[in-house]
């Protein structure tokens, strides 16, 4: 598995690009008998590659072969696009996130037993790191879900694992939706506040309402927590004696499948028109949220860790990922993947050991 890890992270595949990594891929598949298929869009590379069984359906494994760039370059022990060894770590810009997963799967696609439990299907973006656009996963996804192909589960090979390989599995992720909201107030002097309207005491109101509405936990236990942050506030002249013009903030819910984002935005515009004073409100929702089934996979899944002695929890924490467009193919979707700690750091690294787990993982699934 080690020459496939090397292989892979040896393409400076920095997002979008697949610089050639995504064509050695489907060669590598090709040779074990894969049929081949380029979902592209626009200028975006993605791969779909099945080897049917069969009537088997398609167990299929989601992932991505782009990286994020790799940052302060001088901090790096070494060339980040070289598989570097420092005791038993193994160090390359996208070691955990994903490449290391890719070859745990194409190891134990090599590896598989002549009469498996599923098909194989595997796809692979290289536009997952960056501003997708559609174009990546969720085109991709769109092909196969109007042609109805026949996926029963998927596996979406993320750095879930938190300090031991199957330790963390997520099947649902929170959803992002941000507002930028400007309250337009009159400036004035301070020592005269009855001739200006101050903006400040308005959206401290309104951020107040916010902060004491009750966002809750989700009806399905492992879809976690709606959390509201503030991310920024911006006012003031910079004088301490000007009551500003206008004030703004940027609010991020990250929302579980519980919650209505019309009835939100609803909500938000209430309060707001409740102020009685202008205002411009500007949407952003980046991301739905999922929800997936506790289903045959994964409880399959839950009992091959049993029997490795693997203690796993599931949870809905993290960022939101392709998993979002993917439970289009199935309910049946489980994230399962190497150690996130080092995941976008400089010397992100894993261990062979670690590759070896997740692909023992996978194949037991294939498999069995
Ligand atoms: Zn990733």
């Amino acid at each position: 598995m080690l020459d496939i890890f090397e292989t892979l992270v040896a393409f400076d595949t920095t997002t979008p690009d697949q610089s050639g990594c995504l064509d050695w891929i489907a060669n590598f598949l090709i040779d074990l008998d894969f049929d081949i298929e380029w979902l592209n869009a626009g200028t975006i590379r993605n791969l779909y590659a099945t080897k049917r069984f069969g009537s088997q359906p398609i167990c299929l494994f989601a992932g991505h072969t782009d990286t994020v760039s790799v940052g302060q370059s001088d901090h790096w022990f070494h060339n980040p696009h070289e598989m570097h060894r420092r005791d038993d770590k193994l160090i390359a810009r996208g070691a955990v996130d994903m490449k290391g997963a890719i070859a745990a799967i194409l190891e134990a696609y090599r590896t598989a037993v002549k009469s498996p439990a599923c098909s194989f299907g595997i796809l692979l973006t290289a536009n997952e790191e960056g501003y997708a656009n559609g174009l990546g996963t969720e085109h991709a996804v769109s092909v196969l879900k109007k042609r109805h192909e026949p996926i029963d589960w998927v596996i979406n090979g993320e750095p879930t694992s938190q300090t031991q390989i199957g330790d963390c599995i997520k099947l649902a992720r929170r959803g992002s939706l941000s507002a930028e909201i400007t309250i337009h107030g009159k400036q004035g002097h301070v020592a005269y506040p009855e001739l200006a309207i101050n903006p400040n005491r308005h959206m401290l109101d309104f951020l107040t309402h916010c902060s004491q509405m009750p966002w809750g936990q989700s009806q399905a236990s492992d879809s976690g927590k709606t959390s509201l942050q503030v991310v920024s506030l911006t006012s003031g002249t910079g004088f301490d004696n000007v009551i500003p013009a206008q004030a703004t903030c940027l609010l991020n819910w990250r929302y579980t499948v519980d919650l209505n984002v019309s009835e939100l935005t609803a909500w938000v515009e209430a309060q707001l028109n409740g102020l009685n004073i202008p205002y411009a409100i500007d949407w952003r929702h980046s991301a739905k949220p999922y929800q997936a089934l506790p289903g045959p996979l994964l409880k399959k899944l839950t009992q091959i860790l049993a029997d490795k002695n693997i203690p796993s929890v599931i949870s809905s924490s993290g960022g939101t990922s392709d998993a979002r467009y993917l439970i289009d193919l199935t309910d049946n979707l489980v994230e399962l993947g190497l150690i996130h700690q080092t995941a976008h750091q400089v010397n992100e690294y894993t261990t062979l050991e670690d590759l070896t787990t997740l692909s023992e993982i996978y194949s037991a699934i294939l498999n069995q």
